[in-house]
């Protein structure tokens, strides 16, 4: 009965949330978490298939893996190895073929049925492969969290996408756009709670496209849900990602401005400042349109920080197309923002445009951006110098009596204090800042109003 599991995460949050769940359905077998592949009976690899390099990161992890289970068979001690998430969704046999030490490939949709793969692969000595979309929803067939997750915690609330941006893999490895219940959201979100978290993320691979199933048979939007899980009285703080700007209603801009426990961020991914990449890339929303859901933001939670996503170099993208998107980050003024050069995925419509545009483009382009990301992001914080604001202390930081939270605005802040506590929510004083993170010291006194 006495076994160990080792889940490595890669990707998004929603990979993490799904790396806890699967621990969650084989604790019932006796497996128990530890963090290291050396100390584990069962290794699964949690992956992502978003860009070209973060699948190619799984194989080489299986080479690792294969040796370290030959090593241990020697010692009598069998290692299962999973692969799990969307590397698994979208190479399944292919996986088994390519490395046949890997005893389970099961997708992002199946993994509730990771016990019966189990016993499955230890009876046919491995092989056992799952990447159906089942009909019924995993979310049912899920034990109840048994771990805490700590003062932040994740919850999925939404899956998969029907918008099928030209270069992006996720509606193919997570299927069709599906909202859990209202109540099964929140009652999770109850049980986080008392499990001591302070801070929920709802999350979903577009998760303002949220529209779950109310209890009284109507369709609850996500506004509507935020605003439900706030009045958990001990719950302090909210966020919720990925947001897709065509999804963004009345109501979600209205909750910014009415609900104080929704902290004042949004990561809304834009991806292009040209109106002829963003139809090239079928994102079914103009430049313009963006530039007025973030004035509209700005008007309802004046403080709020936005945040985005970037490719460069989608196929077809000129120079002026570039330059655009250079003058739309200047226009708006991100608090922060990722990038990426753009990478063709096997099975995707961009994939098979003939007018790729060449690495060396792509990488000058990149680096353009990011330098000017990478001011706007130091500008913003080193605005937060003098002022105070709420910290939620999340962990220890690298030096002794350090430890790690998270402002508002999702700014690392790092305080030097032997008497902080994991979980504390406290105001802090802004001493100084780097593009990546802020420094500051406990304050007696109130803070800011912006930042309360
Ligand atoms: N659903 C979100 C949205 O609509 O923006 C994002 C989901 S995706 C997991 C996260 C980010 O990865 C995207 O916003 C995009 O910038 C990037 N991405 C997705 N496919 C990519 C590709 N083929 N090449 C480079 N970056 C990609
Ligand atoms: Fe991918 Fe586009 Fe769906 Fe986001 S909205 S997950 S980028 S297809």
């Amino acid at each position: 009965m006495n076994k160990t599991l080792f889940v490595k995460t890669y990707g998004c949050q929603m990979n993490v949330y799904d790396s806890a769940r699967m621990a969650d359905v084989l604790a019932p077998l006796g497996y128990r978490p530890v963090d290291n592949a050396d100390a584990a009976d069962m290794v699964i690899l949690n992956t992502c298939h978003i860009r070209e390099h973060a699948s190619d990161k799984v194989y080489s992890e299986l080479g690792r893996l294969r040796l370290l289970k030959e090593a241990k068979a020697k010692e009598g001690r069998r290692v299962t190895i999973a692969v799990a998430g969307c590397v698994a969704q979208a190479e399944g046999a292919e996986i088994l073929r390519r490395q046949p030490a890997v005893d389970i490939v099961v997708g992002p949709q199946s993994y509730h049925r990771l016990p019966e793969l189990v016993a499955r692969a230890a009876r046919a000595g491995g092989g056992a492969l799952d990447t159906d979309f089942p009909i019924e929803s995993k979310f049912d067939h899920l034990p109840d969290e048994s771990a805490a997750q700590g003062p932040v915690a994740f919850l999925t609330i939404q899956e998969g996408c029907d918008k099928f941006c030209s270069f992006c893999v996720v509606p193919y490895t997570r299927g069709a756009e599906a909202s859990r219940p209202a109540l099964a959201v929140l009652q999770e979100a109850e049980r986080l709670v008392a499990k001591g978290a302070k801070e929920i993320v709802l999350l979903g691979q577009n998760v303002n496209a949220y529209r779950g199933p109310g209890p009284n048979g109507e369709t609850w939007s996500l506004a509507r849900l935020l605003d439900t899980v706030a009045a958990i009285s001990r719950l302090e703080r909210l966020r919720y990602t990925t947001s897709h700007p065509k999804d963004v209603t009345d109501d979600l801009i209205a909750v910014h401005g009415a609900q104080p426990k929704l902290m004042p961020y949004l990561h809304l991914p834009v991806q292009s400042g040209s109106d002829r990449v963003l139809e090239a890339m079928n994102r079914r929303h103009s430049v313009d349109d963006y530039r007025r859901i973030v004035e509209r933001l700005r008007l309802a939670r004046p403080d709020i920080a936005v945040t985005s996503d970037f490719i460069v170099g989608h196929p077809g993208e000129t120079e002026a197309d570039f330059e655009a998107t250079m003058t739309l980050v200047k226009d708006i003024g991100f608090a922060q923002a990722y990038s990426f050069k753009y990478s063709a995925r096997p099975g995707t419509p961009a994939a098979a445009l003939t007018d790729q545009v060449p690495a060396q483009v792509m990488d000058e382009r990149l680096a353009r951006l990011q330098a000017l990301i990478l001011e706007q992001a130091s500008a913003f914080n080193r605005r937060m110098i003098g002022r105070t604001v709420d910290v939620l202390f999340e962990r220890d930081g690298h030096r002794a009596g350090q430890r790690l939270g998270k402002s508002p605005y999702l700014q690392s802040v790092h305080v030097q204090d032997d008497n902080l506590s994991i979980g504390e929510l406290r105001p802090v004083e802004i001493r100084s800042a780097s593009a990546v993170s802020l420094e500051g010291r406990l304050a007696d006194g109130a803070r800011d109003a912006a930042a309360a």
